[in-house]
């Protein structure tokens, strides 16, 4: 019934060490169509598991089942109740999260979001987004959302050969969606907004940071101001720095929103050279965020992009008083959380600050990370203190 591909001895490996993805130099035979759920046999011939089946990708299989047994509707469901299950145990003080973390719920290539009562979706592989209408299906008995969008616009469907469409699946869905989370009000855009709409995986260490906010903040790479918005109650004066004039725009939008518009400053600026500038002015600050984009977006951009976070942390580190706190962060998966305190080790001596470790942090817990996938740990988040 599902039709079958074959893999290498170093496939069967993969399988054995926990990971999903079966890359296509590991595959020897493929006898299915794009996108299908096929039955993965080993190097001896024996059933593996089952997985989403790619014709494009260099990740050519996605495993979603292990053993014998084909998957089922009742599958998917298990998996879908089991992820949006786990989210209500986490007493999650926002109504924006993620609902399903792709592999790390076992549901390779599919994120989806909730936005209060609407849903956002991404299906990033062949065979997920075959399963669309049914996952669309099983996320309206489950969940009961007003609208499903699907973002499917991200470039890495192009890899997959996958079109990419902005749509609405299920119900409708506004242009603006107000949401709450924590002590901030925001104004959600998810047909345009980054990823679906807010950098939900920052959301714990946004309230970490708040506890040792104060005085003067900047907050680089600051997107619609999510560390902007929840340090300034503590602090004196906010300066907000991104590239885009659009998210500072977002940010003395949801400033004003929350009645903090003469606190946040905003400032449409490339920060390597609002970094500099401060610099040459002799400005100071007693605590400062640094939240760039993956500089490393594959292997071969990783040795650029350390250099890339050396020298916004060198230069952060030197605008920060003695005494202030610098909340760091790399979301590159290809750099490892030991690269990047390397990077900041070097920083900090190049700086010659002393520099303690007040907290190591990752990505939120409704993002988890699938312990025999490195990959899936992508968000390290460093809280420092500098000393002297
Ligand atoms: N801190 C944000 C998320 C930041 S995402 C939050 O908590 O929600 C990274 C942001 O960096 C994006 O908004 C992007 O527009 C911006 N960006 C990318 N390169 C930049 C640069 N060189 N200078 C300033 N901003 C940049």
């Amino acid at each position: 019934m599902f039709p079958s591909v074959a893999i290498s001895r170093r496939g069967d490996d993969r399988i054995r060490n926990g990971h999903p993805w079966i890359y296509r130099s590991d595959v020897t035979r493929a006898d299915a169509e794009a996108g299908a759920m096929v039955r993965v046999l080993d190097s001896r011939g024996r059933t593996a598991g089952y997985a989403l089946y790619s014709d494009r990708s260099e990740i050519s299989l996605r495993m979603f089942t292990r053993g014998p047994d084909a998957p089922t509707e009742a599958t998917w469901r298990e998996r879908l109740e089991g992820a949006i299950g786990f989210r209500k145990t986490l007493e999650i003080e926002g109504a924006a999260f993620r609902l399903v973390h792709g592999e790390a719920d076992l549901l390779p290539s599919l994120v989806v979001d909730r936005y209060g009562d609407w849903l956002v979706l991404q299906a990033l592989s062949q065979g997920m987004d075959r399963m669309l209408p049914q996952i669309t299906n099983q996320l309206v008995e489950l969940v009961a959302p007003t609208g499903i969008l699907g973002r499917n616009d991200p470039r890495v469907r192009g890899l997959e050969g996958l079109e990419t469409r902005v749509d609405v699946l299920y119900g409708s869905v506004p242009e603006s969606i107000d949401v709450q989370e924590g002590t901030v009000s925001y104004s959600v855009d998810p047909y345009h907004g980054q990823k679906t709409g807010l950098f939900l995986d920052q959301r714990e260490n946004r309230v970490a940071a708040a506890r040792y906010a104060r005085g003067r903040l900047l907050d680089a790479f600051s997107y619609n101001g999510g560390f902007a918005l929840s340090l300034a109650p503590r602090c004196d004066e906010v300066l907000a720095v991104d590239i885009s004039e659009a998210a500072v725009q977002q940010i003395r939008r949801n400033a004003e929103r929350n009645g903090l518009g003469a606190v946040v400053h905003a400032r449409a600026m490339n920060v390597f050279d609002e970094l500099r500038e401060l610099e040459r002015r002799g400005e100071r600050f007693d605590t400062i965020v640094l939240d760039p984009p993956a500089f490393a977006k594959n292997k071969a951009a990783v040795a650029k992009a350390l250099s890339g976070y050396k020298e916004i942390n060198l230069r952060a580190l030197k605008l920060l008083v003695p005494g202030g706190f610098l909340i760091t962060c790399s979301c590159s998966y290809n750099v490892s959380e030991g690269a990047f305190a390397e990077v900041l080790a070097q920083a900090a001596l190049d700086a010659r600050a002393d520099i303690a470790v007040v907290e190591k942090r990752m990505q939120a817990r409704d993002h988890p990370v699938l312990l025999t996938v490195p990959e899936t740990y992508y968000l390290k988040c460093f809280i420092l203190r500098k000393l002297a």
